[in-house]
């Protein structure tokens, strides 16, 4: 007899964890992402600001099961789920809309940014989700100090060393102090024709506090230590407009050539490719047991699922996503293999953190609340553990070490992607200018 098929979609966090899970299940197990990696997503802005390099952040998914023999990983993009055939649609390089039969399913797809119904913002405000946004983010910020040496007109430095981030919760928080450091000390002296220290960071957000899901006392060491290393912090008013020349705050423009979306995020689709009832954000309302009402044979988890326990909606980080994902795992196999399921999913919060810059974190967990160089120790070990797999807890481990006696970041380099300009017309100008002048 054939033996029943098990489709994860999504090798983030919660897939990933339920794929681990389903390792002695007498199951085919077929584990399907867009991407061939397991992204790491906490440490995006790290990449984005040149301290670790892409793969120390990625691991290819393949690598990390390469000794789970029950399971197949397959490269593609899921379009949508036939709940009464049973079968998810999958594209990939080679063909289109695949249907592939499953007897359980878990969709662990995540979510990608939200612009609040302002979607135009996405092409001047690049988000932070995935490897390429990370790299692009990363050739952005280099390109604006290339830009800014090129340009004769010192009037035009302004703008183009001016760095805005648009929401102030973890990422924003973690990305401006990262760069704040970076332009102030690894750059510090690079540049023969512009001061990268004098590079203004500017952190924008409509909540009155950074870190609104911290307690204050957190939040108010964090806005301390974000002004000690320069960065402005405006809070209070949204974004009216986001445009190539910069953002508009509370009817004030602020002039800038690179603008990066920290905010909000949207689920991905699964609510409309199973067509049930969703939360307002779009996050499918699973049962206790994760699965779907009337459909116990799917099971959503992580950021595209919505959960409430003691009232509150479970947030979205990476500790709900791998707990529910182990859960899912755990109860198919109990079903398959004849054993009682386990009691209901209780989400275990073991606290929430945020790295301030070099050396300083904050750090809350039940009634701890923690801030310094402590919390920024527990940080970075409790970061380590969580990646993918030992080589790379070496090579991060390494290369921050490296960093934070050096000052030197990893990757510096610009990457242009395929078909796009090696140079932006500003410094075309300024070159020619040059030229012409001799
Ligand atoms: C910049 C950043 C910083 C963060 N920092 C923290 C932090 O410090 N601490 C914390 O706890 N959480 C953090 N989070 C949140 C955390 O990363 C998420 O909560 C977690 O990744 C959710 O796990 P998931 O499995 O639901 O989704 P993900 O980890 O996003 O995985 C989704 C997977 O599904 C795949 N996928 C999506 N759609 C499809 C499709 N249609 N077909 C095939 N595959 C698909 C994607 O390629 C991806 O591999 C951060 C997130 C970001 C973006």
């Amino acid at each position: 007899m054939s033996q029943p098929r098990i489709i994860i979609v999504g090798a983030g966090f919660g897939g990933l964890a339920a794929a681990k899970a389903l390792k002695n299940t007498p199951a085919e197990i077929l584990l399907i992402d867009r991407t061939n990696h397991h992204l790491f997503q906490p440490l995006l802005y790290q990449v984005a600001t040149s301290v670790l390099t892409p793969s120390e952040i990625a691991t290819p998914i393949r690598g990390i099961l390469r000794n789970q023999k029950n399971t197949t990983v397959i490269m593609g993009e899921v379009t949508g789920v036939d709940k009464d055939q049973k079968c998810v649609i999958v594209s990939d390089a080679d063909r289109q809309n695949v249907p592939i039969a499953y007897d359980y399913l878990i969709l662990a797809t995540g979510a990608s940014h939200s612009y609040f119904g302002h979607n135009e913002f996405a092409e001047y405000a690049p988000g932070l989700k995935s490897v390429a946004d990370a790299e692009a983010a990363r050739n952005k910020i280099l390109l604006a100090f290339e830009t800014a040496e090129a340009e004769e007109d010192a009037d035009r430095h302004r703008d183009l060393l001016t760095f805005v981030l648009v929401g102030a919760g973890p990422t924003g928080v973690e990305m401006a102090s990262a760069l704040a450091i970076f332009v102030r000390s690894t750059l510090k002296s690079d540049f023969r024709r512009i001061d990268p220290a004098s590079a203004k960071i500017v952190l924008v957000d409509m909540a009155p506090r950074v870190l609104g899901t911290f307690s204050e006392g957190l939040s108010k060491a964090a806005k301390q230590r974000l002004e000690k290393l320069g960065v402005e912090v405006r809070l209070g008013h949204s974004v009216d407009q986001i445009d190539a020349d910069g953002v508009v705050v509370a009817g004030e423009r602020i002039a800038s050539k690179t603008v990066i979306w920290t905010a909000g995020v949207a689920p991905s689709p699964a609510g409309k490719w199973l067509n049930v009832e969703t939360d307002r954000a779009g996050r499918v309302r699973i049962q206790k047991d994760l699965t779907v009402p009337g459909h116990p044979e799917i099971f959503v988890v992580g950021d595209t699922a919505s959960l409430d326990q003691n009232g509150k909606p479970l947030p979205g980080v990476a500790q709900v996503a791998m707990q529910q994902g182990r859960y899912a795992g755990k109860l198919i196999h109990r079903r398959l293999v004849g054993d009682p399921p386990p009691s209901p999913f209780s989400y275990f919060d073991k606290g929430s953190m945020a790295v301030v810059g070099k050396g300083f974190a904050v750090l809350q967990s039940g009634k701890v609340h923690v801030s310094g160089f402590g919390a920024w120790l527990a940080w970075a070990a409790i970061h380590l553990q969580f990646l993918a797999t030992s080589s790379l807890r070496l090579a991060v481990f390494l290369q921050w070490a490296w960093t934070y006696v050096t000052g030197q970041r990893a990757d510096r380099l610009i990457v242009n992607p395929p078909g796009s300009e090696p140079t932006r017309p500003a410094a075309d100008t300024a070159i020619k200018k040059a030229v012409a002048s001799r």
